[in-house]
């Protein structure tokens, strides 16, 4: 690993906490110009690589982050791809897992590291936690093997962890230790050193460039499953207007219930057309159709199985084949299979 003096890297300031500092004047917490992101973080001065920004304008809170949006961070990559190393992008926690999770379906073949950060705390206050954030990011982002990104993936990096972003799930609100991967483990970690996890981490084929998918369909809808779901409410959703792409979140290993209605009315939508993408509740763990008797039916009405994929994950894995393939056989052929490492 080594560092050197002319390595670029460009950071995306899309909005979220990270970014914010108090105004002297009015009180209130304002976004930064990270135009003068050294005046607020003097330690990444010492880094000696080119730091360039560019901001949206305007920020944006996460909950208003949409595919939209993900098109334009993908084309700023896209822009600036040759000319920068890695990609540092500051972003609200409370969609990250989302946005990482698009990006990584959008940028096939990316052979340079973009690592999503942010922070529980605005970078102006005193405990923030948002410098070490940033700080590692940035180094993350900045390191080479042989001349090669050493993670050339689409990441999150939050609390001294390094995860793959399609994996990733945000299950804190209070601690700094905001995220956590259930069901793959860190690229790397970080205490004294960085200890990059580098049998875990995905490389390209050297020769394949990089293709960025700028499609999505939104319509989908998720449905969470619960002891007395009644008809009205699966019905309400699978007649929904030009829905194509039902996730149901079941329970356990895959498991639903049994009644006739239920099973009769996913059979209905699937045989109009539709695609049902089985992704269970649980934090950790994979859907296994067929393992009980209360997924068995799910299997045979033509349901395809989620495996170990997060929620995060799944919806925009379901928009962005939408948005992309031309039949419906190709994308449930997509979704059985890893695009960017999102199952195992
Ligand atoms: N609501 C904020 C956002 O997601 C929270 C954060 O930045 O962490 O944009």
């Amino acid at each position: 690993m080594k560092r050197n003096k002319k390595i670029s890297i460009l950071i995306i300031y899309t909005g979220g906490t990270i970014g914010m500092v108090h105004d002297p004047l009015s009180g209130s917490l304002v976004p930064i110009d990270f135009k003068h992101i050294t005046d607020h973080v003097p330690e990444l001065g010492k880094f000696g690589f080119n730091l360039q920004s560019v901001s949206f304008d305007p920020v944006k809170d996460s909950s208003n982050i949409d595919p939209e949006t993900w098109i334009k961070m993908a084309e700023i990559i896209e822009k600036n791809y040759n000319d920068f190393d890695g990609f540092v992008v500051l972003h609200g926690t409370d969609t990250m897992a989302y946005s990482a999770s698009a990006l990584s379906f959008m940028l096939e073949n990316l052979g340079k590291p973009v690592i999503f950060t942010g922070s529980q705390l605005p970078i102006g206050l005193l405990r923030t936690d948002g410098r070490e954030n940033l700080i590692t990011s940035i180094e993350i982002a900045a390191t080479l093997e042989k001349g090669l990104s050493l993670v050339p993936e689409v990441c999150i990096y939050f609390d001294n962890e390094l995860t793959r972003g399609n994996r990733t799930t945000k299950f804190s609100a209070e601690h700094f230790d905001a995220f956590n991967s259930p069901n793959y483990p860190p690229l790397a970690e970080v205490g004294l050193h960085l200890k990059y996890n580098k049998n875990l981490i995905r490389y390209p084929s050297p020769d394949k460039k990089i293709l960025v998918h700028k499609y999505f369909d939104t319509n989908v809808a998720i449905l969470k499953l619960f002891p007395g779901i009644n008809r009205n409410l699966l019905q309400a959703i699978i007649n929904t207007r030009e829905l194509r792409g039902l996730i149901i979140e079941t329970f356990g290993s895959g498991n639903a219930p049994t009644y006739k209605w239920f099973i009769d009315d996913l059979k209905q939508f699937i045989t109009k057309g539709g695609i049902i993408f089985n992704v269970t509740q649980c934090h950790g763990g994979s859907v296994e159709m067929g393992l009980y008797e209360t997924s068995r039916e799910l299997l045979s009405a033509g349901v395809v199985s989620g495996k170990d994929i997060t929620s995060e994950a799944s919806v925009t894995k379901l928009m962005h084949l939408l948005g992309r393939c031309s039949s419906k056989e190709e994308v449930v052929n997509c979704l059985s299979r890893s695009l960017a490492g999102e199952i195992t």
